[in-house]
């Protein structure tokens, strides 16, 4: 009964540091694609594991399925430059990432990105309202 507790338990836990730590990197770009800004929906490594890239922080960023499936096994930047959405701001906050400076990085995305997120929102909502309010005339 012990032993196999123990068993559960080692079993349990790496997972469960597995998801907080995804989840935590999700959450440093506010669930953003750190290539081009949609939804992140996995965590690609920058430098491929099969060209030794570790499953480590600096290492791993969130990015959407897409860029996920197109950068492959590219090299990062040279993969990057090629896409319609390549921002140099974007670009260096990956580099900052990989040198293990999220704040950097983090700070770096948000001036790719100024558009307060809430603004947004209540603009895409106005937006609506004006458009409903067509239809209806
Ligand atoms: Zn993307």
């Amino acid at each position: 009964m012990h032993n196999r507790d123990a068993v559960f338990l080692e079993d349990l836990c790496p997972k469960l540091r597995d998801r907080c730590w995804r989840q935590s990197i999700h959450n440093f770009t506010n669930k953003k694609c750190i290539y081009c800004g949609n939804k992140s929906e996995s965590i690609d490594h920058i430098i491929p594991c099969s060209k030794g890239g570790l499953s480590i922080t600096e290492n791993c960023v969130p990015a959407c399925l897409s860029c996920n499936g197109t950068k492959t096994d590219n090299e990062v930047f040279s993969w990057y430059r090629q896409q319609i959405f390549y921002d140099p701001r974007r670009a260096m906050a990956i580099r900052a990432w990989l040198d293990g400076d999220l704040r950097l990085a983090i700070r770096l995305l948000q001036w790719a990105e100024p558009k307060n997120i809430k603004m947004e929102k209540a603009l895409h909502k106005s937006q609506k309202i004006n458009f409903d309010f067509k239809t209806a005339a």
